[in-house]
């Protein structure tokens, strides 16, 4: 075999889509079953809204929020979220968060801090990012990208069904006009809106299980996978 060709590195997936699409737990499970690192690009921003809202600043581009993003150190260490060395990871899944997070996402000031991380994190190979602007923006040259979707109202169903496994009641019409202004945001947004990435595979999760739409995604990877591994061919 040419050397080289067993080097190859694994692919990087990407998962982009609306809130409540599934990204998450999908993500977390295929990242499990290929060995793959999981990056949760979501809980960067929304550790950085949170020690923002910590340190009482506004969702606004101004002097004292560049001071504070300068100094403030976020990452990931396997499942959690740190902040300053915090774990802050469950304080950070609340809908006051989500919205400050989505608001926040919009400033070129917080992207231009969190996607050098998240590509670097992305740059060895063999993760799974999942968020809005993955495919588009943190890894353009993403081997194998999706884009998940589902109705509206499945969507806030399964947001609600989340809380309500953390011990916490909301409203359906709340968790429904809540993920639909999140919807509207984070697509309309001027810097990486969410989008499709033109070379994106399409998933509708509306009637899917959870394992359907994992096995149908490991498959792709896994094809993928193996065409990464062949030798190349000799002229
Ligand atoms: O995925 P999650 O609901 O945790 O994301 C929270 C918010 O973070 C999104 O509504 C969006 O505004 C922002 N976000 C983003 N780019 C990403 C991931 C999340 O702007 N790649």
């Amino acid at each position: 075999m040419r050397a080289g060709a067993a080097a190859a590195r694994e692919p990087v997936v990407t998962i982009d889509g609306p809130a409540g699409a599934g990204k998450g737990t999908v993500a977390r499970r295929l990242a499990g079953r290929l060995g793959y690192r999981l990056l949760d690009t979501g809980a960067m921003y929304r550790a950085l809204a949170w020690s923002v809202a910590r340190a009482g600043l506004p969702a606004a581009d101004t002097p004292a929020l560049r001071a504070h993003l300068a100094g403030a150190d976020v990452g990931l260490e396997g499942d959690r979220v740190l902040v300053d060395g915090r774990d802050v990871t469950d304080e950070i899944r609340t809908p006051e968060i989500a919205a400050l997070t989505s608001r926040l996402s919009t400033l070129g000031v917080v992207r231009d801090k969190v996607t050098p991380l998240q590509r670097a994190l992305a740059a060895p190979g063999g993760v799974v990012l999942e968020g809005r602007d993955t495919g588009t923006v943190v890894c353009p040259e993403a081997e194998v990208k999706f884009f998940l979707d589902a109705a509206l109202d499945v969507r806030a169903r399964r947001r609600q069904a989340e809380f309500r496994a953390r011990g916490v009641e909301v409203d359906f019409e709340v968790a429904r006009s809540e993920i639909a202004a999140r919807d509207v945001q984070d697509s309309t947004r001027a810097l990486a809106p969410l989008r499709k990435a033109d070379d994106a595979i399409v998933i509708d999760t509306t009637a899917l299980s959870v394992e359907q739409v994992v096995a149908r995604m490991q498959e792709t990877v896994e094809r993928r996978r193996g065409s990464c591994r062949e030798p190349a061919k000799r002229p």
